[in-house]
């Protein structure tokens, strides 16, 4: 079995939210709450590009300085342009304050403070 490989919520699994580089996980429990919400309003599987991320890894990324995913309180979702604006309004009703489109890459992140 690989690292991480461990469901911890009816929908998603650990190793969705390891970082890119170097495999470090850190989660808000608050986030799967709030990803299980919203998959459940969607009503479509959800797939995640980005969980949490180490500092190193946010950099190379070129996120925020302060990104919320550095503390395991941020998602982004593959998501094609045309399915943005709905999912954008459902991760609001699920909870997520910081919600950001981005047309060009297929995805939208979701986060919370
Ligand atoms: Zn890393
Ligand atoms: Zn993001």
């Amino acid at each position: 079995m690989r690292l991480n490989d461990i469901r911890i919520s009816p929908h998603f699994k650990l190793r969705e939210f390891q970082c890119g580089c170097c495999g470090t996980v850190k989660l808000r429990p608050e986030l799967i709450a709030m990803l299980e919400a919203l998959r459940a309003l969607w009503g479509r599987p959800i797939s995640l590009t980005s969980g949490y991320r180490c500092e190193q890894h946010n950099r190379a990324v070129g996120g925020a300085s302060r990104s919320l995913h550095m503390a395991g309180r941020a998602a982004d979702i593959s998501a094609r342009p045309d399915e943005q604006k709905p999912l954008r309004l459902y991760a609001f009703d699920a909870g997520f304050t910081e919600v950001i489109c981005g047309e060009e890459k297929n995805y939208i992140h979701v986060g919370f403070n």
